[in-house]
Order: C-alpha cells, then sequence, then structure tokens
C-alpha cells in the first residue's frame, strides 16, 4: 500500500484534509493543522529497518537531500519530478569542546543548520512546501479553481530567502512582505537576486503578517509561512538528523532559539515520531531559547502556559525571532509539555557574548545562535543541565548573514552590549619594523594553544 499523509485538526477536531488543499486552519474551529501520517503502515517497518535505510547515504533515493532522505516521514506523495530541492539538510553536527568550556557546557555539539544553500534552516521546509505547491500546480487541488498563481510569506528575513530561492527553481512566482528596515542586508538582497516580488512594509514581522494572510485568503497566492503545516515535515528531519549522526544516541538536551515557534514543534514532532516507530529509545528535553526583547513564550511558561499574552517585540540583535504573537504557540506547548522543555530567555549582552565566544572558537555564529549558546551556558550555571550530559545547540542561520551584528559589536556599538571580546583592526604604517614590533608585543600574551 502506498503511504499517505494528510491534514487534520490539532486541537482534535474530526476530518481529514489533503495535503494538496489549500487548506491553513480547521474549518471547524479555526485552530492550527497539522500533517498526520498513516503510522501503522509505517510501522511495517521495524526501528532498525528505518535506520537502515537512512543510513543508505547519498544517491538517488534522496535527491541529494537531507530532508528527502526521510521522504516516507516526510510527504511520501510527492512525485520525484515535483520535488524541488536544492540540496538542503545533511548539515554538520560540531563537537565544540573549547565552546563547551567556555559556556561551561561540557559535552557541546553544535547542529549548523546555516550551512544550508540560503544559510538557514528555513530551507529544510521550503523544499517541502514548494514541491507540493509544484504538485498543485501538476495535478490541480482536487479540480477546485480558482488555481495557485503564486507562493508569499511574511518574514523577518530567512524565510523569505528561501521562499524566494526555492520558488526560483521551481519556476514559480513568489512575493514576500518583509518589515522595512528590520532585517539584514544578506537577507534583503536575496529574495532581490531570486526575483521576488519583494513588499517593504512600514511595520513589523506582526503586521506583515496580518497583511499576507488577507492578501492569500482567496486562495490563488498560497501562504508560505509556518502556520502552514508543510514545512513543519521538513523541519522535523533535523532532530532524526542529528540521532543519526551522533550514531543512533540521544542527546540528553536539545537546545534551540524560539521565535514563531514553527521549528520547536517540528522537532518535536520529529523526535515523536521516531520514539513512536522504535528508531530511538527515549527523547531528549527540549529548551525553547528566547530573546528578553521577544518573549512571549518565556512570559507564558512563567504562567504554566495559561495563555499566550503577546507583545510588542522590541529591538534585538537576534531580528529572526523578533515576533511578538507567535503563530505556532499551541503546537509549542504540546511540544514541550511532552519533552520536559524549558523555556529561557538571554540579554542582549548575554547573546553577544556567547557568539563572540563561539566565534572565538572556529565557530561563527548569527544572533540567534547566541540566544541558544547563552541559554545553555545558564542552565548549565544553575546545574539543570548537569555536566557530562550531552547537548546540542542548534544553529539556526549562518553567521554571514549577519554581518551588520557582527560588525556593531567588534565597533562596540551595538546597544546594551558590552562587547569584551573586540578584536577592532590595528592600522600600521607600511613598514616593517613597526609590524613586527606590533606582532612580538601581540605574542607575547598569547599562549602557542590554548586548550
Ligand atoms: C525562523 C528563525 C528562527 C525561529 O524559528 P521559529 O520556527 O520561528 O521559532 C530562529 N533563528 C533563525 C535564524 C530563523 O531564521
Ligand atoms: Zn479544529
Amino acid at each position: 500500500m502506498p503511504l499517505s499523509a494528510w491534514y487534520r485538526c490539532i486541537r482534535g477536531c474530526s476530518g481529514r484534509h489533503s495535503v494538496f488543499d489549500v487548506i491553513y486552519r480547521c474549518p471547524t474551529c479555526g485552530g492550527l493543522l497539522e500533517v498526520a501520517h498513516d503510522t501503522a503502515a509505517l510501522a511495517e517497518r521495524s526501528g532498525p529497518e528505518w535506520r537502515a535505510l537512512f543510513e543508505q547515504g547519498l544517491g538517488t533515493r534522496d535527491q541529494g537531500s537531507g530532508v528527502w532522505a526521510k521522504r516516507e516521514w516526510v510527504l511520501p506523495q510527492i512525485r520525484p519530478e515535483n520535488t524541488i530541492t536544492l540540496g538542503e539538510g545533511y548539515t554538520p553536527l560540531i563537537h565544540s569542546p573549547r565552546l563547551g568550556r567556555d559556556l561551561g557546557v561540557e559535552d557541546l555539539w553544535v547542529k549548523q543548520c546555516g550551512v544550508s544553500h540560503t544559510g538557514s534552516f528555513k530551507d529544510l521546509g521550503m523544499t517541502v512546501l514548494v514541491s507540493a505547491v509544484a504538485q498543485i500546480i501538476a495535478d490541480g487541488t482536487g479540480g477546485v479553481p480558482p488555481p495557485v498563481r503564486a507562493v508569499a510569506c511574511a518574514s523577518t528575513g530567512d524565510t523569505s530567502a528561501a521562499l524566494a530561492a526555492y520558488a526560483a527553481a521551481a519556476g514559480i512566482p513568489a512575493i514576500v512582505f518583509l518589515p522595512r528596515g528590520k532585517i539584514t542586508t544578506a537577507q534583503l538582497i536575496q529574495p532581490i537576486s531570486h526575483g521576488a516580488r519583494v513588499l517593504a512594509l512600514d511595520t513589523d514581522f506582526d503586521g506583515c503578517m496580518k497583511i499576507v494572510k488577507e492578501v492569500t485568503q482567496d486562495n490563488t497566492i498560497y501562504l508560505a509561512n509556518s502556520m502552514n503545516s508543510l514545512r513543519v515535515e521538513g523541519q522535523k528531519t533535523v532532530g532524526v538528523e542529528i540521532i543519526q549522526q551522533l550514531g543512533w544516541q540521544v542527546p540528553d538536551w536539545i537546545v534551540l532559539p524560539s521565535g514563531n515557534l514553527g521549528n520547536v514543534s517540528a522537532l518535536a514532532k520529529g523526535l515523536a515520531l521516531a520514539h513512536e516507530l522504535g528508531v530511538i529509545d527515549r527523547v531528549p528535553r527540549l529548551v525553547a531559547a528566547q530573546a528578553e526583547a521577544a518573549n512571549p513564550l518565556y512570559r507564558a511558561y512563567l504562567k504554566g502556559f495559561e495563555r499566550l499574552e503577546p507583545v510588542t517585540a522590541g529591538p534585538t540583535a537576534a531580528s529572526a525571532i523578533r515576533i511578538g504573537d507567535p503563530v505556532s504557540y499551541e503546537k509549542a506547548v504540546v511540544a514541550l509539555r511532552d519533552f520536559n522543555g524549558i523555556v529561557e530567555q538571554a540579554s542582549e549582552d548575554e547573546l553577544a557574548d556567547a557568539a563572540a565566544l563561539a566565534d572565538r572558537a572556529g565557530l561563527y555564529a548569527c544572533p540567534h545562535t547566541g540566544v541558544a549558546l547563552a541559554v545553555a551556558a545558564k542552565l548549565a550555571r544553575r546545574g539543570i543541565i548537569q555536566g557530562g550530559q550531552r547537548v546540542v545547540v542548534i544553529s539556526t542561520a549562518h553567521g554571514l548573514k549577519f554581518s551588520e551584528f557582527k560588525i556593531g559589536y567588534h565597533e562596540g556599538a551595538l546597544a546594551d552590549v558590552i562587547a569584551r571580546r573586540r578584536n577592532p583592526p590595528v592600522e600600521l604604517p607600511a613598514d616593517a619594523g613597526a609590524v613586527k614590533a606590533e606582532l612580538d608585543k601581540w605574542l607575547r600574551g598569547v599562549p602557542a594553544r590554548d586548550d
């Protein structure tokens, strides 16, 4: 029997909807949808058999993609000719003992999701969403007009970069709504380069989200935000990939920066399926890390997740998580409860210092990764993360997208940040004697190897 997946309401309303329908919310209650899989059919393979299948390295099965390598768990109905891949997934997992020492986290690993085609983990979800749209355009939506004319999203920068790239690869028109002046130059130029229609609005991310919801209401423009649960299906491979890279050893903790809360939900969903199918025999605890300036989940957590009180997100270097009214709040609460999760926050100074420490250990951390690293350090200091426990921090974007942050740090110009590890360039005359004197002075102060 061919495997299948369908939409269902996360609040338990009855009804199945095709993943090729243009639908984002439950028609009964308005709640979010999620993709459900035929777990009985999936369970016909044993845990060890799934592991063996996933170990089959690069080949035609995976089309060079770490996401489609797990296609049976992602979206089994997508035909190979509609698979729009740019080689996402299969990102490095790096053991970081020097950074771990500096942060007080003994066994620290960093999952480099930013080492990816558009420089962030958003590629994992976008390959699935755009492939589904390609199949919708090829097949129609069960014969129901009007047809899809374009894809659109609101973005704090990385979603629009990924959508624009995958849509361009598929030949599908893309529209992106960005908060004017609130994203980095690299993030702005990506969708422009890919030929997307870029609309810079005088509002914040939450304001862009409201507009895109209206614009996509007639169903001819397909909504690509993480409210669309197809993206979650791609993003959920990351936890399984981490465990696979650890030789199927489950870490004690996975820490990730969180904004709209799609990614923490996705991580939990993938791990839960792996557990259910016997691929892993226990699950890690999850930590959602927020910036102090945009911390609605953290506030809700302190009150036992009674309810979400949206905030107006303040300025933070972690611009991709500057979100005050997270769409996937309900899913995230379920994920955090199921995985004995914790929510913690980091200040601008803490995130910048953690990112600088990561850079000094050879990584190149974006500010969001700084948030997660700072939170891991904080939990270790409090003894919640214990010595010897294995901790994986998900790095969500490439530091190269955030040069303004790096430059600001080393110029000592970031708001609310004491740049303790500034390393500005030394300006000298082009004179060998002066250069030698300077280097001698510097080398006297540094060990040949610091370990
Ligand atoms: C999108 C994004 C996040 C937040 O992910 P959510 O699913 O919105 O919680 C974190 N870091 C970076 C770099 C991102 O682009
Ligand atoms: Zn419902």
